[in-house]
């Protein structure tokens, strides 16, 4: 996916621990939509939408242009307002959660179209994605991603964890190159550091296929999974690749102009004749 060679080593005990999580849950999914709906002038972009996503899973967020999905995940970070319905995170409505407290209650996610402060360096970056853990000051970012001596064990730590987390996405050694100019492969791996860096429980992926090469699809699938399965992170994740989707996720639904129109395994999925028309389009003798 980077470019810069296959994804890095497994973390160490430690930071992997960091992620662990408490398994011992009750029923409620990690993350359940109920009958969401949003407009945009006459345009309803989702539509009693409802669905569960059960913790540990990686769910697979489809449909053509349009359907609703961005939508779906800007109202889950709080960018857009619902009209009604709710997203419920841990059983918590997010829907009055202000959007910088998002975060720090363990949802992260990366954009459709990169975004990542193009001056600074890889590191910093990064590190960004820690801010709800560091000191107030903003300068203690750039300190850190300068390993100033007069940081404090949490600063240091960031760093590390920062580090960490680029090696994990197959990085070591860009933390001081300046992002402006990196191939963009290399730009979304490092989007993915910085919301892998903040520790969530669930992890949004707004088309992280986008614009890379078969070679780096197949090694952002691997990487997934590894997310997955030793971060321990429940992901749910928008792709147009469907060769990607369908061999990741464990349950796909499908958007169509705002609407639920299957939800299942990526085999149930693909043999639903609705899927199939909204797709291919319909055939007209139907
Ligand atoms: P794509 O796969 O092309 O990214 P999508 O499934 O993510 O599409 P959305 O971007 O969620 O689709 O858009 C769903 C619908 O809502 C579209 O008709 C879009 O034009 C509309 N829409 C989304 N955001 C806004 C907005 N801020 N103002 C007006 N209309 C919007």
């Amino acid at each position: 996916m980077t470019g810069a060679g296959s994804a890095g080593r497994g973390l160490r005990a430690g930071a992997a621990a960091s992620f662990e999580r408490n398994t011992n849950n009750d029923a409620e999914p990690l993350l359940a939509v109920e009958d969401l709906t949003i407009r945009f002038g006459g345009i309803v972009a989702l539509d009693r939408v409802s669905f569960d996503v059960p913790e540990g899973s990686i769910l697979g967020l489809i449909g053509p242009n349009g359907a609703g999905k961005t939508t779906f995940f800007n109202i889950i970070t709080r960018l857009y307002r619902a009209d009604s319905g709710d997203v419920r995170f841990q059983g918590r409505s997010l829907l009055r959660v202000p959007a910088h407290e998002i975060v720090s209650l363990g949802i992260a996610r990366t954009f459709q179209n990169v975004e990542l402060c193009t001056r600074m360096s890889v590191l910093d970056n990064v590190l960004l994605g820690c801010h709800n853990k560091l000191a107030t000051n903003p300068a203690n970012f750039l300190l850190a991603g300068l390993g100033w001596p007069g940081l404090n064990g949490a600063e240091r730590g960031a760093v590390a964890e920062a580090e960490e987390m680029l090696e994990f996405v197959g990085l070591s050694g860009f933390g001081s190159r300046v992002v402006q100019g990196l191939p963009f492969g290399v730009l979304k791996a490092v989007e993915l550091a910085r919301a892998l860096v903040a520790k969530p429980r669930l992890l949004l992926l707004d088309e992280p296929a986008g614009g890379l090469n078969a070679t780096e699809v197949a090694e952002l699938g691997r990487l997934i999974k590894r997310i997955n399965q030793e971060l321990k992170l429940t992901v749910l994740v928008v792709e147009h690749h469907m060769n990607l989707v369908m061999a990741i996720s464990d349950k796909v639904v499908v958007l169509d102009f705002g609407c639920k129109i299957a939800e299942g395994t990526a085999r149930e999925v693909q043999a639903d004749k609705a899927v199939i028309e909204a797709y291919l389009g319909a055939d007209e003798d139907d």
